[in-house]
């Protein structure tokens, strides 16, 4: 049993009346490790530490900044075995991507925002006439609130600490209470490379800590990277503070009968919406929409490539895909293929979960990839998010049917279209209300671009500017 404790001022601390809580390895069931359950006045500790280090740290040069956050690059890499394997014990993530896509990656990440501390202390000039002349001056807010959910807290932790943090603001990471220890062990690890209060770590229930963290009057910044609810719920008692929530989505994934139907069958499954975190990934592809001419074939093509997944022990290199994170979302997974069964929907395949998926683990949260068919877009299994290994495919017959079934949702995190047609490639980039779309590709997310989403699935993007106010000033002389 691992005990874990946050990060306060710069010391592990547990919190302040002492409870914790369990954390569950979600591929055999058992209690592993115990987290701070933190409240209140863990929140408030936290929030009087980052004030604390804020004038500190904001007014270092920027240049000065860049040095700590190669110093976390330094630690990513030194640490990335442990970092990688911890977090797939902990919330199921299969260990090829946490290994060899998502720890590579934060290292770069790091380095990354290192080489962006310019950009937040850059600024415009507006020359007014012969004498005066008007500026703008990029300031970081204060203190950010930063909460992050289960399905990959490295690669959230970082794409929101590490921007926030060269723009100058002192940070508050919330990790959440389904897979805490990844973040708390990196609050270990980081502990001595800031100084205090600077990062802070605090672990707890989203309704305690969470809503004390976002409603505090001293914390200046939120951004949510969750669900639609918990944005809403945010919003009812955050006040007036600026946001950025990256949210659910409900992403339409389009097989044209141009494609190159090899590819596109992997580009609708493995890189979608049943490999990567068995479907817990806020852009899973989880509306195949595909043109009736090939609606047998894909369907074939789809079962084949569903079928070579394999699903075991997440730390075995060979498995693809690992168990649903918690019994909590476990049981709304399965809830969902009750609906599906409900509502008259066809299954294509899967459905099975539990020891019957994976015997050799029975204590595990699996569930095995599952395909409906239904050509009712309305039905809750195409509007809902269900987070887990469960698409549905939808017949479509002209371009323009295709685009409103895709539209025809609450949410618009993401797209992809597969086609060689690059004039229907352009229209359905202008005319998907969606925040990316990918053609001929799914699921990359290169730093550098943008990410984030319209309609439900929320607004801003994780990216330095995002961390920073600008004042403008006008000088006479
Ligand atoms: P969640 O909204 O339940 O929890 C996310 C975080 O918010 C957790 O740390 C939780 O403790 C905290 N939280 C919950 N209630 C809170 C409150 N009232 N006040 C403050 N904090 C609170 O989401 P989840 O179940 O952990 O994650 C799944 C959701 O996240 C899905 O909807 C998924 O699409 C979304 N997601 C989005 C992205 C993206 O980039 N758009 C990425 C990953 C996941």
């Amino acid at each position: 049993m691992t005990d874990y404790r946050n990060l306060i001022g710069g010391k592990l601390v547990p919190a302040a009346d002492g409870r914790t809580l369990d954390s569950v390895n979600p591929a055999t069931g058992e209690v592993w490790a115990r987290i701070p359950a933190s409240a209140k006045p863990d929140a408030d500790a936290a929030v009087q530490a980052a004030r604390k280090a804020f004038p500190a740290w904001s007014a270092m040069p920027a240049l000065g900044r860049a040095h700590f956050l190669r110093k976390v690059a330094e630690v990513f890499a030194a640490h990335a075995d442990e970092l990688a394997r911890l977090e797939t014990r902990d919330n199921g993530r299969i260990l090829r991507d946490t290994l060899r896509k998502d720890l590579p990656g934060m290292t770069y990440l790091w380095q990354l925002a290192a080489g962006q501390v310019l950009d937040a202390v850059k600024g415009d000039t507006v020359i007014l006439g012969p004498d005066a002349m008007g500026f703008t001056r990029r300031e970081p807010y204060g203190v950010a609130v930063c909460i992050i959910p289960w399905n990959s807290p490295i690669s959230t932790f970082s794409a929101k600490a590490a921007y926030a943090l060269a723009a100058g603001n002192t940070v508050i990471v919330k990790p959440a209470e389904q897979a805490s220890a990844s973040v708390l062990r990196l609050g270990e690890l980081l502990a001595d490379v800031f100084p205090p209060g600077v990062l802070n770590i605090v672990s707890g229930l989203g309704e305690e800590v969470g809503d004390a963290l976002v409603r505090h009057s001293g914390v200046n910044k939120i951004s949510l990277t969750g669900s639609t609810e918990t944005g809403l719920a945010i919003t009812r008692v955050a006040g007036i503070k600026p946001m950025t929530f990256e949210l659910g989505g409900k992403s339409p994934n389009i097989v044209f009968p141009d494609a190159d139907l090899d590819k596109a069958a992997e580009g609708v499954t493995v890189n979608s919406v049943f490999t990567g975190n068995a479907g817990q990934v806020c852009v899973a592809g989880s509306r195949i929409l595909i043109h009736r001419s090939v609606w047998d074939e894909m369907l074939a093509r789809i079962t084949a490539v569903s079928e070579g997944i394999i699903l075991s022990d997440p730390l075995d290199m060979n498995t693809t895909m690992g168990p649903i994170v918690s019994a909590g979302q476990y049981e709304r997974v399965k809830s969902f293929l009750e609906i599906a069964e409900k509502e008259g929907a066809e299954r294509v395949f899967g459905g099975a979960t539990g020891a019957e998926v994976v015997p050799s683990m029975p204590g595990g949260y699996w569930v095995a990839p599952t395909l409906y068919a239904t050509t009712d877009n309305a039905l809750r299994i195409c509007q809902e998010e269900i987070f887990g290994p469960v698409a549905v495919a939808i017949p479509f017959e002209t371009d323009d049917e295709a685009l409103a079934i895709s539209n025809d949702s609450a949410y618009g995190l993401a797209a992809g279209l597969w086609t060689r047609d690059l004039g229907r490639a352009h229209r359905f980039v202008r005319d998907l209300q969606s925040g990316t779309v990918w053609v001929n590709t799914f699921r990359q997310m290169p730093p550098g671009l943008p990410f984030g989403g319209v309609k439900d699935s929320g607004y801003g993007h994780d990216a330095v500017l995002e961390y920073t106010r600008e004042k403008a000033a006008i000088i006479q002389t």
